[in-house]
C-alpha cells in the first residue's frame, strides 16, 4: 500500500486539511519488477549468443589456430550463435507485439485437420530424425473460426516442443474433440502429448513465463529461446481460449488447449 497526504488550503490560503490518498500498488509495483527483469533477462540472453561470436571469431582473427576443421568448428558456432541470436530478437519482438496487442487477429474459418497437416508434414523430419512417431487425431470436416497463421504458431511451438523434449523412439500425439456440442458456446479441446522427459511438478506453475526453462542447457542445445510457451499462451488467450499442462517426470506431457470454436463477440 502507498500512503500521500496532502495538505488543502481554501482559495484564501489558509489551511483546510489533508487529504490522504491510500493506494494498492501491488499491482503497479509487480508489473514494473516484471518488466525490469524481462529487461535483465533479455540483456542476459542477447549477451551470451554475442559473447561466442565474439570470443570465436577474435580467436580466429589472431591467427593462431591453422587446423582446418577446427576452422570449420569455429565458424559453424558462430553461424548457430548467429542464428540463435537472429531467432531470439524475433522471438522477443513477437513477444513485445502481442503483449501490447498489436495484434490484430484475422478471424476466418480454418480446416483443422489441413491446419495440422501442413504443420506436422513442417515437423516431420525432426521427429523423423529421432524416429518419434507422430499421431495425429483430428475429427474430418471440423472448422474453427481463427487467425490462421496464430493457430499454426500454436500448433508448432507446442509440436516442436514435444519433438525437442522426447527421447529417441518416442510418441507424440494431437487430438482434438468438440466439447458442449449443439450448445451455446461450443469449445474445442486440443491435446498435444508426449512420451518425453516430462516437467517437475515444482516447474508447472512457472512453465509458461519468459525465459523459464527447466534446464536452461537442454533449452538451448535444440534452439530454444525460451520464449515459445509465454507467446503460446499470449495467442491463446487472445482467441479467449486457455491452455494448461499436465506431466510427469519420465513419463511425458500433455498440453491442452481449449479453443472457443466460433469467434466469441464482443
Ligand atoms: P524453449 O525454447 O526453452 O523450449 P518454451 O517457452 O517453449 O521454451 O518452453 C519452456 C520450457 O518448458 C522448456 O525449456 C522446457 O523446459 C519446458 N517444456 C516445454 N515443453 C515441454 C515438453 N513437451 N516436455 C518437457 N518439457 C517441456
Amino acid at each position: 500500500l502507498q500512503f500521500d497526504g496532502v495538505p488543502m488550503s481554501e482559495d484564501s490560503g489558509s489551511y483546510r486539511g489533508m487529504l490522504f490518498l491510500l493506494q494498492d500498488v501491488t499491482d503497479i509495483r509487480r508489473l514494473e519488477r516484471m518488466r525490469s527483469e524481462f529487461v535483465a533477462n533479455v540483456s542476459h540472453e542477447l549477451k551470451t549468443p554475442i559473447a561466442a561470436v565474439k570470443g570465436f571469431a577474435e580467436t580466429l582473427l589472431s591467427g593462431g589456430v591453422k587446423d582446418t576443421d577446427t576452422i570449420r568448428s569455429f565458424l559453424q558456432i558462430i553461424y548457430d550463435e548467429s542464428d540463435r541470436l537472429n531467432r531470439l530478437i524475433g522471438d522477443i519482438l513477437e513477444l513485445s507485439k502481442i503483449e501490447s496487442k498489436r495484434v490484430p487477429l484475422e478471424y476466418a474459418p480454418i480446416h483443422l485437420k489441413e491446419l495440422l497437416d501442413s504443420v506436422t508434414e513442417v515437423l516431420l523430419p525432426a521427429a523423423n530424425k529421432k524416429s518419434i512417431v507422430l499421431l495425429q487425431e483430428i475429427p474430418e470436416h471440423l472448422f474453427i473460426e481463427g487467425d490462421e497463421d496464430r493457430l499454426r504458431q500454436i500448433f508448432m511451438n507446442l509440436i516442436s516442443n514435444a519433438i525437442n523434449y522426447t527421447p529417441e523412439g518416442g510418441r507424440v500425439s494431437i487430438g482434438a474433440k468438440v466439447l458442449h456440442e449443439g450448445g451455446e458456446q461450443e469449445i474445442i479441446r486440443f491435446s498435444v502429448s508426449d512420451t518425453g522427459i516430462g516437467i517437475p511438478r515444482k516447474d508447472l506453475p512457472r512453465i509458461f513465463e519468459r525465459f523459464y526453462r527447466v534446464d536452461k542447457a537442454r533449452s538451448r542445445g535444440s534452439g530454444g529461446t525460451g520464449l515459445g510457451l509465454s507467446i503460446v499462451k499470449h495467442l491463446v488467450e487472445l482467441h479467449r481460449g486457455a491452455i494448461r499442462v499436465e506431466s510427469r517426470v519420465g513419463e511425458g506431457t500433455s498440453f491442452i488447449l481449449d479453443l472457443p470454436l466460433m469467434h466469441p463477440i464482443d
